[in-house]
């Protein structure tokens, strides 16, 4: 096995899925009850993702060590303005749009949360289609009518600074994420 399937196949035993575009390794776990990767607290000031660091980060600090143990270097990639995760996972054949916006995969529905590595050695040359959309919202509107702000188009989040999935900052006992445009879909 040469050293990018042993990377992809260390990845794939590590997370619920993996995946890579290029240099890039994108790395989905599903968020459950009993493993809140959406966990955050708040001080009122400043979120702390409680839920990644607690079920993400150390399989990303795994993954790393053993890209390390085959010679190469990796580093994980933040989100940013730059880094468009969701993008990201869909170009590394992970899952495919969908109305609410997110990344549907079919066995995970809405409920992968990503993180990515760029190593220093080229992974996959495959790229599937940023434009992918999932089958399953073809009749569907379930999480468009389920959001109570009314701000979501099919596949497009609109006044991202108005949505709840976020603890609002002008307000820190409101401790309750609104996710129900996830929860009002049927995958
Ligand atoms: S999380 Fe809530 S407020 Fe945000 S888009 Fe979904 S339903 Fe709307
Ligand atoms: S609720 Fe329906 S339309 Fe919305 S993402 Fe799920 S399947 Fe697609």
């Amino acid at each position: 096995m040469d050293k990018q399937a042993q990377i992809l196949a260390f990845a794939s035993e590590t997370f619920d899925v993996a995946g890579a575009n290029g240099n890039i390794l994108i790395l989905g776990l599903e968020t459950r009850p009993d493993r809140d990767i959406d966990a955050f607290a708040t001080d009122g000031k400043q979120y702390c993702f409680i839920g990644f660091r607690k079920h993400f980060a150390p399989k990303i600090k795994a993954t790393i060590e053993q890209i390390n143990a085959l010679g190469h270097r990796a580093k994980q990639l933040r989100y940013s303005g730059n880094v468009n995760m969701k993008r990201l996972a869909i170009v590394a054949g992970l899952g495919a749009w969908g109305k609410n916006s997110m990344v549907l995969h079919p066995r995970f529905g809405t409920r992968l949360r990503f993180g990515a590595l760029e190593l220093d050695i080229t992974l996959s040359t495959e790229v599937h289609d940023e434009r992918t959309i999932f089958a399953g919202c073809a009749n569907c509107d379930a999480c468009i009518r389920a959001c109570p702000l009314n701000l979501l188009r099919p596949f497009a989040l609109t006044e991202k600074e108005k949505c709840q999935a976020y603890l609002d900052l002008d307000d820190p006992t409101k401790t309750q994420r609104c996710d129900l445009c996830q929860i009002a879909c049927p995958h």
